[in-house]
């Protein structure tokens, strides 16, 4: 008679052994998924604000800059400033500084179209891209930010309401226009908006 528990009792252990390496090797490589969509997450988005990043937002621009120069059409960038920001940091703290901000990037969110584009550009500053838009139209949404802002208040950590207003700049793409020129003309808009007070909208259409 034959001693069956020999080699099938062998084999059945290194059966057990296998899928157990299998088991661990789908788990490693389940969690290096998770941590490659976590790193493309850090790559292109804000973690605050969970908005395109400052690096994102301009590769965005440049696409359509590059699109522009090629086919043509249109282009307003806004460039959106929150005002006295670091009086609301001073009075309320760095967390509710930091809601506010996440705020504020939900309401931008919604107020600009699915084919619009906004970035985090720095610490209070924002970039939102208009693409096929004339600066007629980026006044109307830049208009409908500002107000949106203005009549959200604002809560603190004991849920007392408090005002934050932001100051807008438009410009509008002309032929030729680089990263670099088309954001220093919304950045002088938004100076100008500054400048006029606070809580403003200019604009700088293309005269070419
Ligand atoms: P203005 O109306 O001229 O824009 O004044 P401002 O106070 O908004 O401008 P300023 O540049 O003096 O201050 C910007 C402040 O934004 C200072 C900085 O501490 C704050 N800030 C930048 N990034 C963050 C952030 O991630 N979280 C918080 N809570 N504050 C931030
Ligand atoms: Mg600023
Ligand atoms: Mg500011």
């Amino acid at each position: 008679m034959s001693d069956d528990t020999g080699p099938s009792a062998e084999s059945h252990e290194l059966f057990l052994k296998l899928t157990q390496l299998n088991n661990d090797l789908q788990s490693v490589q389940q969690e290096l998924a998770r941590k490659n969509a976590d790193l493309e997450r850090l790559a292109y988005f804000d973690t605050l604000t969970g908005l395109f990043n400052r690096r994102s937002i301009l590769e965005k621009l440049n696409e359509w800059l590059r699109h522009l120069e090629r086919y043509g059409g249109r282009l307003c960038v806004i460039m959106l400033d929150i005002d006295h920001f670091k009086a609301v940091n001073d009075l309320y703290g760095h967390r509710i500084g930091d809601r506010v901000l996440t705020n504020i990037a939900h309401l931008m969110r919604e107020t600009i179209r699915q084919t619009d584009f906004v970035g985090r550009y720095g610490g209070e500053e924002f970039l939102i891209l208009l693409p096929q838009t004339d600066a007629g139209g980026a006044a109307i949404v830049a208009e409908r930010t500002r107000a949106s802002i203005q009549g959200c208040p604002m809560h603190d950590a004991e849920g007392k309401a408090f005002p934050v207003t932001a100051s807008l700049g438009v410009a509008e793409w002309c032929k030729g226009d680089d990263e670099d020129l088309l954001i220093t003309r919304a950045d002088a808009a938004l100076y100008r908006a500054k400048d006029a007070g606070r809580n403003k909208v200019e604009i700088t259409a293309c005269t070419l």
